[in-house]
Parts: C-alpha cells; structure tokens; sequence
C-alpha cells in the first residue's frame, strides 16, 4: 500500500496516477482536499510557470507542463480531468502604458510567441472601454478549482481517507507506516502535506531535506458592484507580474483575489498598510474600471518548498527518498504531474494491503472565504 499523506494538488494527482497503474494506495487529508495551498492558489494554474519560462532560465521538462494539463482536461492520458471546468482558456497580461512597461511587455511577446499573442482590447470587456496600454492574451487555461478538486474526489473515490498523520511508524531506521488519529497504517510512506511535511520529518528524526516558506500577503476585496471578469497580469518593470488579479463570484458578491508583486511585498507590511497598498494597486491597475472596494481582507499564507540557496523559487518539482518512503514538494501547482513523472518510477512494489474503515475525506471552499 502506498500512503499519500496531503490531499493537496501533489496528493491528489500522484493518487490519480496510481489509480490508472491499478497500485494500491490511499491519500490521507486532515482539513479538507485541496484547503491547503492548492485552493488558494490564484485559480491560474500555468501562469506562474509560464511567466517564469518566459523571464527567466527555467528547467528542462517544464515547458511541457501545459500541454499535460491540456492533456488531462481532454480526457486523455492517465489522469481523466475532463469533468473539470475553466474559467477561461486563455488569460490576459497587460501592460498600462509607460516605458518601462511597454518594454517588458515588448520581450513577452517576443518569447513567448506561440503562446502569446497581442490583441486589440476591444476584444475583451473588462478592457473594451477606457484602456490605454498594450494587452496580450496568453494561451494559458484558468481553472475552477472547485471543479478541479472535485474531478480529483471523483477519480479517488473509496481511497480518500479524513485523518492526521501524526507521526511515521519506524522499525530498525525504516519507515514502515504512519500513525494517525484514526488508528496505525502499513506501507511504504509519500509525503505531500505541504507546509505539515516538515513538522513530520522532524518528528519522526529526518532531518533532510530541509524545507523553505516564502509567505505571501494576499489581498482579497469585495467589491460594491460587479465589473466585467479579469483573470490575468498587470506587468510592471520587474521580471514579476506587478499584480495578479481573478476575479471571483460568491453568493452573488464579486471578489477580487490579488497577487503578485502586492502579496510578496504586503509580508513586510502590517494589515492596515498593505490595505492601503492594495487600494492603490487596484485603482492603478483597473482605472479605466473604477473598481469600487467595500472591504479588503488581508489573508497570509506561505508556499512551503524544498530549501534553496538564498530562498529563491525552485524551479521544477522535487522528490526525496528516504528509508521506507518519499518527500515530494511540486512548488507549483502547474508541477503536480512532472512530480508524478520524477517520483512513480521509484517507487518500489506493493505487498497485499488492507483499506481501513476511516471518515472520508472531503472537499471544501476556499480558505480565504471562510475566515
Ligand atoms: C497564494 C498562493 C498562490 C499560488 N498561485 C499559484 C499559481 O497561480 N499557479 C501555480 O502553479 N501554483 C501556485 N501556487 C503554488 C501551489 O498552490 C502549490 O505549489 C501547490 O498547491 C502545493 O500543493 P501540495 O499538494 O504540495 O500542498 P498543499 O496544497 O498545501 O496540500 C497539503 C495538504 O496536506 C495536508 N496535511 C498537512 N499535514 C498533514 C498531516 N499531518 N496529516 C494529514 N494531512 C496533512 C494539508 O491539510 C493540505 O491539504 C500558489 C501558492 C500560494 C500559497
């Protein structure tokens, strides 16, 4: 038996990928599925890759990522995601006009030619009106993740299990299971608990690999009244978007959901100031929509991932063998399936198992929505 610790996109994914090899295994969420960081990513799965591809070296294998995921939103391939929904199939990167920007917004199109594609604003109708700057439409899918994680419980059906690991089991320096709030499990031992995979390690007296956070201030507003949908990037002078903007729609109040350049600099602010930061960002990046906020939420969250010289973002997804079991980390969403590539080939192969009678697991909102 394969035990996934984390019910995340890594967790979620690799169950998906063992499902369609027939290898028995079982994924164990203590909260929700997906109410780690999975559900508050920013709904735009590829754009932090691609971004990254297009300003900066990126690794072998990543550039092949979307295709994957179009692969599996088809229907085709190992994992059938085909019930999942988009919000859009492309998504938008714009730039508001001033040099600086206009040039980075210049180089995109350059190097990301197949997939980017300049296009007149009166095509779109958040841009249609009012908008001066240069926009691009980038073929990228934007998620639902509701629909995302649903897709997932569909596929894992019967081997999603609502408990906490509290510990590894070891015997003669192996791990050989998990311990949990439910009772012991048996078998080799996966850990994609996301932030909770280094509170394990350390428990359990692994010391490597050593994980890293990079915390974000997300700012999430509601809005007085509605304006066309938005899910795209304003690009500014830096190699990063200068704010990531989606739009969401709950019990028929629209929220925008802010990240970027805001959210990495707001962890150095208090709640009040990057309120403050955010308003302005808003009005700058939206102006020709007025956007009317009523309230700002400040909601702060880490991306947990392998430990890296200086902090800096890793650039592929990562995986870790120890004695009886591996750590994986995909450090992107848009990763989950290159981290089922690295880690399937080194898995080891299964004895009989026994599923337990456990609490389901089950899907949830979106944290900032709850808080
Ligand atoms: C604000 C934000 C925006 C992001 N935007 C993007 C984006 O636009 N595009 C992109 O590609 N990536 C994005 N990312 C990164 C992406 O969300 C993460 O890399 C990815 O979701 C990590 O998935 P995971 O399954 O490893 O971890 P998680 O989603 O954190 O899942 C880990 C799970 O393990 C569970 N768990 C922890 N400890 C235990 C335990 N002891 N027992 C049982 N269960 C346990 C947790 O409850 C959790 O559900 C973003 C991240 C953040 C924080």
């Amino acid at each position: 038996m394969k035990i996934i610790v984390g019910g995340g996109i890594s967790g979620l994914w690799l169950g998906a990928e063992l499902s369609a090899r027939n290898i028995p295994y079982c994924v164990l969420e203590r909260h929700h599925l997906g109410q780690g960081q999975t559900r508050q990513s920013r709904r735009i799965a590829m754009a932090g890759t691609i971004m990254r591809c297009l300003l900066s070296n990126a690794a072998p294998g990543i550039a092949g990522m979307p295709n994957r995921w179009r692969t599996a939103l088809k229907g085709e391939g190992t994992v059938n995601l085909s019930s999942v929904q988009l919000e859009r199939d492309d998504q938008l990167l714009w730039s508001n006009q001033s040099l600086a920007a206009n040039l980075v917004g210049f180089f995109a199109s350059k190097a990301m030619h197949s997939r980017m594609q300049r296009i007149d604003p009166k095509e779109e109708p958040a841009f249609a009106v009012g908008f001066e700057g240069h926009l691009y439409r980038l073929s990228e899918p934007v998620l639902n993740l509701s629909t995302l994680i649903q897709g997932f419980e569909q596929i894992l059906d019967g081997h999603l299990y609502h408990c906490e690991v509290t510990r590894l089991r070891s015997e003669g320096g192996r791990v050989i299971g998990v311990e949990t709030n439910q009772g012991q499990l048996d078998g080799e031992v996966i850990l994609t608990a996301g932030e909770g995979t280094e509170t394990l390690l350390r428990e359990s007296g692994i010391n490597q690999p050593n994980m890293q956070i990079r915390p974000l201030a997300m700012s999430v507003c509601a809005l007085k009244k509605p304006i066309p949908p938005v899910f795209g990037h304003q690009l500014g002078i830096g190699s990063k978007p200068k704010l990531t903007i989606s739009t969401h729609t709950l019990d028929d109040r629209q929220y925008l959901y802010l990240g970027g350049q805001l959210a990495e600099e707001g962890v150095e602010r208090t709640d009040a100031a990057q309120r403050e930061a955010t308003e302005h960002a808003v009005s700058e990046a939206l102006s020709w929509l007025n956007p009317e906020i009523d309230t700002i939420k400040i909601f702060r969250v880490n991306r947990a991932e392998p430990a890296t010289d200086q902090g800096a973002r890793p650039d592929s997804a990562f995986t870790h063998a120890f004695p009886g079991g591996f750590i994986c980390w995909p450090t992107k969403l848009a990763l989950a399936p290159q981290l089922a590539d690295l880690l399937i080939p080194q898995l080891t192969s299964t004895g009989p198992c026994l599923y337990p009678a456990w609490p389901k697991a089950t899907r949830g909102d979106y944290p900032w929505a709850s808080q």
